[in-house]
């Protein structure tokens, strides 16, 4: 019994040796100078096997010579997990880089709960929920710098999300959304129309800050100020499905950094290659790499204006890999006897990604399925594969990420496409793979070699310049309304339960703080609280700013 539990003892010594406190305020490994703008780009789920097939698909199409605009730049790798997994989700990959704290599937931006089984770094249980300050809102707080999202997704999406909100569950659009607005971003450009509610339009006005939805011609004139311009209900099209009332993502990546480098203080900017991950979700090789190729041309205005600038660092670092994508496959045996034709012949033919296909066919007659499939993929399909076309479900856009499950028309139409190429795929989902990291930074001081998520963050609390690191402001910006209220009266009124309102009393004084906004209203009075009241229905708790008990001082 006693070696049982000496045993045991050595053990817990053990995995405590292995999980050192990973939320804290430690620098980068080596020394980093702080630059006035950092641009963050991710291209999200790309796997390196998506760069490779992407730089040769652009040799072999003569799209810009033998080089990406990555390929100079490209310094180490990351190892990017979940706080209780190897395997990450969009949400907790991008908020570790964000806050400095791995976290589990669905977190946005907030402290994990404890997984001891399986947890791979440590999780300390007192702070399960505890919104976590990001970078961008340290950029915004303490720097005082210009702030701006660019995505093709729906603006509340993963990846965007973990940037400027905190939630538990990244589905819950109605809580994040509501957040973003709030966060009073300086640039906001992506998908996501459907999502705006009045209320936030009425932000909008109130703060001055320019809305234009599918509006090209007002995004491509406006020049000066706050703007928020989105496409779409949802998400944008795939770059190869898109027409020219959508700009590209190279085009939007350019106004965010006319619109903030107009600050003095330099700004933050967070540009997402969104939908690579669809299209390796989707299996669709030809959607992967055109994806891929939109992101780098974004990438490459972003290192343009760094060059120029002088005082830009710039980081490019996919949030996970996905789909096991290769060029080669087991069914391609003589693999070193093939031509670059072979390889890269037929999906150069590919004139639509199956999304972009699917709307297409969504539209017409069975009769014309194959003459419009040779029009945009030049594939003569076989009356199977006609049959399998018209025998499909009706797509549903939430299927997104499980179009390997074969039931709608896009995963028949991946099947056709791959057929006719030797791209493979061992996944439908995510994959643990390190991803590539790429850095330009004006002195050199980049991140190389092998690092953690955790260390990226760190790099880029360093190159932003924050004295104050993100644990510190995470106390100051997100306490518990039971610690910044004691002693006074307070009460949460829930008849709106998605939306509840924090009530605080004394005497003639009353403050009322909504829930994902940044406003609170003392006596009716309306005040800016300067960052986003966050609540937690688990713990039916609010996280605001330790300050807002000073209304109640005089
Ligand atoms: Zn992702």
């Amino acid at each position: 019994m006693k070696k049982i539990i000496l045993l045991l003892s050595l053990l817990v010594l053990y995995s405590n040796f292995f999980l050192a406190q990973t939320y804290n305020s430690k620098p980068y490994r080596k020394q980093v100078r702080p630059t006035k703008n950092v641009i963050l780009m991710i291209p999200d789920g790309t796997s390196i096997g998506v760069v490779s097939a992407a730089r040769w698909y652009q040799i072999f199409n003569n799209l810009g010579g033998e080089n990406l605009a990555i390929d100079a730049y490209i310094c180490g790798t990351v190892k990017t997990f979940s706080s209780n997994a190897p395997i990450g989700d969009s949400a907790p990959t991008t908020s570790a880089y964000m806050t400095g704290m791995a976290q589990q599937t669905g977190n946005v931006a907030i402290y994990p709960l404890k997984d001891s089984e399986n947890d791979l770094v440590e999780v300390d249980s007192s702070m399960s929920y505890q919104p976590l300050a990001t970078i961008l809102e340290a950029s915004r707080i303490e720097k005082n710098k210009a702030t701006g999202l660019v995505v093709t997704v729906e603006f509340p999406h993963a990846t965007p999300a973990d940037c400027s909100a905190h939630h538990y569950s990244r589905g819950r659009y109605n809580q994040i959304a509501p957040q973003m607005v709030y966060q009073d971003l300086d640039v906001m450009f992506g998908g996501g129309i459907s999502l705006i509610t009045d209320d936030m339009k009425q932000h909008f006005s109130d703060k001055n800050i320019a809305y234009y939805a599918d509006d090209i011609n007002s995004f491509h004139k406006h020049t000066n100020g706050k703007i928020w311009a989105l496409w779409c209900d949802r998400h944008m099209p795939y770059d190869l499905d898109r027409d020219t009332q959508i700009p590209s993502l190279q085009e939007m990546t350019e106004k965010a950094i006319d619109i903030l480098s107009k600050n003095e203080n330099g700004f933050f900017l967070m540009v997402e290659g969104s939908k690579v991950d669809w299209a390796a979700h989707a299996n669709d090789a030809v959607g992967c790499i055109t994806e891929y190729l939109a992101f780098d041309k974004a990438v490459k205005s972003a290192l343009d204006f760094a060059q120029k600038e002088g005082n830009t660092t710039v980081i490019v670092v996919p949030d996970h890999g996905n789909s096991g994508f290769t060029t080669g496959r087991r069914d391609l045996r003589s693999y070193d006897k093939a031509s670059i034709t072979q390889l890269f012949g037929n999906i150069s033919k590919y004139k639509k990604t199956s999304e972009g296909l699917e709307k297409i066919l969504l539209k017409e007659s069975p009769d014309k399925f194959k003459t419009l499939i040779k029009e945009y993929t030049d594939i003569d399909i076989t009356d199977d594969e006609l049959s399998a076309l018209i025998n499909s479900e009706n797509y549903k856009p939430e299927n997104y990420m499980k179009v390997s499950d074969g039931k709608n028309m896009t995963s028949k139409l991946v099947e056709i496409m791959n057929k006719r190429t030797y791209f493979g795929f061992t996944s439908g989902g995510h994959t643990a793979e390190e991803v590539f990291l790429v850095a330009y930074h004006p002195q050199g001081d980049i991140p190389i070699g092998m690092n953690t998520n955790i260390e990226i963050n760190h790099y880029l609390s360093d190159v932003i310049g924050l004295e104050k690191r993100l644990p510190e402001l995470t106390k100051e910006i997100f306490v518990k309304h039971t610690e910044v209220f004691k002693g006074l009266t307070y009460s949460i009124n829930k008849t709106n339960s998605d939306f509840p309102i924090l009530i605080i009393k004394q005497g003639k004084k009353t403050l009322e703080i909504p829930a994902f906004k940044s406003i609170a209203y003392f006596n009716k009075k309306v005040v800016d609280i300067g960052s986003v009241a966050v609540y937690i229905d688990k713990n039916d708790m609010f996280y605001i700013p330790a300050k807002m008990v000073e209304l109640f001082n005089n």
